[in-house]
Order: structure tokens, then C-alpha cells, then sequence
């Protein structure tokens, strides 16, 4: 036990004005529950709006609340990570500011990690207020996802878990920079289960994740976990190969003994639009995997804070500025 803390909170905000308070109020009748102590580490990840205002307010008035202000928005997974690096607890929950997550599971999470299991990861049983299009489009990348892993990967679960301090420092020790967090944590593997829960309606605001995050963050799970699309791309070329040669086999043939034409203008150029759309298409997945090498390769950090409030003066690792 670090500084006497059982519990921390990573809690990822950006542009949350509207949910902070609500949240902070919720999560901390939870925590105060359990007796135990407890810390809240609001992750601010460039929020624009009144978040990091009404988060230092909260942090002046409650010691337990700590704060990191990002120099500008990295994300959620870069904020996550943050709030994990810089966690003290023997067991670490990571939770969505907007209370979809909600808060009482997390006596349900304590409760196995007592019985020994060093992850729990929350199950959405079910999706309320969410658009038709996320949840399909989640229900589906979820089972690719796994169906291209040798990892065991399990199915309609976020980033809400609690995880063990062991399965915390093991996480912190690797470098990936573009990190799909829920993905590294099956990965790191030790004793896994799960609590079912009904993933409510946002409590105030829109969502954070628009259609140009998800695809991001959608190619980091399957580049951070699986090599299989490019290795799709060399069965299909393969297969389109094999094809071409037994219709040019067919035209040889036909032309020696009737000489009438079976391919048409038409078709040849369809085919040739298509050959060279998936091409390109290959070359854009190839791209995927080449783009985050070259992340890797530059070595800059995950994330730049700015400023944190309440981490102690004698952690000099954490007191950057008040
Ligand atoms: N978030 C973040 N950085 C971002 C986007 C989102 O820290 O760039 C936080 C956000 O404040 C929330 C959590 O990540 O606490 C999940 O985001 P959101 O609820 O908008 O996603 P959704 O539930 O709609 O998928
Ligand atoms: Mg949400």
C-alpha cells in the first residue's frame, strides 16, 4: 500500500463541465462506503470548457481528489494511462466522467478482487441512450476483434475495470504509445473476470468520441493486437491470382477453338477498378501498421502534463506545479 491508499479513481475528463460535479458527488458516496481510503484522480485531458476550473474547486475542498491538467487534448487512452501511471492504490478502477459507468458497480468489483481476482472488468449487458449505429458498429468490432486475436479478448466491455496494483505496474512498464488500454489489460493476462452491468444514458453533454476517434481508436485495437489484415491481403491477392489465371487459361481456349469474345469491356474495367481499389486499400492498412511504427520510433511520451494538484511535495515525480 502506497501512502496508506487502497483505492484509486482514474476518472479521463474532456469538456465534462456539466457532468463533473455530479460525478465527483456520486463517486465519492460510493467510495466513502467502503470505509477504506480512497483516492479520485481526475485525468483533465485538455478540456476548452470550465472543467479544469470546477476540478481544482473540488481538489481545494477534498484532498483525496487529485487533479493532472494535460498541456492539450492526447485522448482518452493517454489519459487513462496517465491517471494509471500516477496512481497509488492496491487496486485501480478506471471510470467514464459522463456516469454511463455507474458508480455503485464498483462495490461489486471490490467485492471480487477480495475474492482474489486481480481484474474485473465491467460487462454491458445492455446499451440505454446510445445511437443505433454505436451500438451495432461495437457489437460487431468487438467480435472481429477477437476473432483476429489469439488473445482472449472479452466481448461488449469498455475501459470500466478495476485492476490489481500488480496487473497496474505491469500495464505502466510498456511503452506503446498508441494504446488501447482495455486490449493491453487482457494481453498482460493474471486472474480475470467479469461484473454485468446496464451501460446508462450520458448524464449531461454530448459524447467526446465522435465517428473519427472511434475509427482510431478501433485500428489501435486490431494493429496493437493482431497482424491478420495484412496477412488477409496476401490470401487475397493470392485467391485474386489464382482466379486470373484460370480466366486467362478460359480466354486462351475459347479464342483457339471459336474465337468469340467472353470478356467485355465493361467487366475488365470493373474488375481493374476494383483490383486497384483494394490495392490501395492494402496499402492504406499497411499504412496503419507503418504510421504507428514510426510513433513508436520517434519515442515521444504518451502524454505532456502540464500541472497537477494534491500529489504530494516529497513525490517529485508528480509535484510539477500547484
Ligand atoms: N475523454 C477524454 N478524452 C477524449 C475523449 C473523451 O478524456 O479525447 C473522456 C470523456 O470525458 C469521458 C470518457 O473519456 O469521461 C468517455 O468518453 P465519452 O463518454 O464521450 O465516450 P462514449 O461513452 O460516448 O463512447
Ligand atoms: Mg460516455
Amino acid at each position: 500500500m502506497r501512502n496508506g491508499i487502497v483505492y484509486s479513481i482514474v476518472v479521463p475528463l474532456y469538456n465534462e463541465e456539466l457532468v463533473i460535479d455530479e460525478s465527483y458527488k456520486r463517486l465519492k458516496k460510493v467510495m466513502d462506503s467502503t470505509k477504506e481510503n480512497y483516492e479520485i484522480i481526475f485525468v483533465n485531458d485538455g478540456s476548452r470548457d470550465k472543467t479544469r476550473e470546477k476540478a481544482e474547486i473540488i481538489c481545494r475542498n477534498d484532498e483525496r481528489i487529485k487533479l493532472i491538467n494535460f498541456s492539450r487534448n492526447f485522448g482518452h487512452q493517454a489519459a487513462i494511462t496517465a491517471g494509471m501511471d500516477l496512481a497509488y492504490g492496491d487496486a485501480v478502477v478506471v471510470i467514464d466522467a459522463d456516469l454511463q459507468d455507474p458508480p455503485e458497480v464498483i462495490l461489486k468489483m471490490i467485492e471480487k478482487w477480495k475474492e482474489g481476482y486481480e481484474v474485473v472488468y465491467g460487462k454491458r449487458v445492455k446499451r440505454e441512450g446510445e445511437t443505433f449505429f454505436k451500438k451495432v458498429t461495437a457489437k460487431i468490432y468487438y467480435r472481429l476483434l477477437k476473432s483476429m486475436t489469439s488473445v482472449d479478448i472479452p466481448v461488449d466491455t469498455g475501459d470500466f475495470r478495476l485492476i490489481d496494483r500488480k496487473v497496474c505496474d505491469s500495464l505502466v512498464s510498456l511503452p506503446e504509445k498508441n494504446r488501447y488500454v482495455r486490449g493491453l489489460v487482457s494481453w498482460v493476462g493474471y486472474k480475470q473476470t467479469s461484473v454485468e452491468f446496464i451501460r446508462q444514458e450520458r448524464f449531461a453533454g454530448d459524447t467526446k468520441y465522435p465517428l473519427k476517434k472511434m475509427i482510431k481508436l478501433a485500428f489501435d485495437g486490431i494493429t496493437s493486437l493482431s497482424y491478420k489484415p495484412l496477412v488477409f491481403a496476401g490470401y487475397f491477392g493470392g485467391a485474386a491470382f489464382l482466379i486470373g489465371m484460370i480466366l486467362m487459361i478460359t480466354v486462351i481456349i475459347r479464342d483457339l477453338i471459336k474465337k468469340t469474345e467472353i470478356l467485355n469491356l465493361g467487366l475488365i474495367l470493373a474488375t481493374n477498378i476494383m483490383m486497384f481499389g483494394f490495392m490501395l486499400g492494402c496499402i492504406g492498412i499497411m499504412g496503419q501498421y507503418i504510421g504507428r511504427i514510426f510513433d513508436e520510433s520517434k519515442g515521444r511520451p504518451i502524454y505532456i502534463i502540464d500541472s497537477t494538484i494534491n500529489y504530494k511535495r516529497a513525490d517529485k515525480r508528480y509535484e510539477i506545479s500547484s
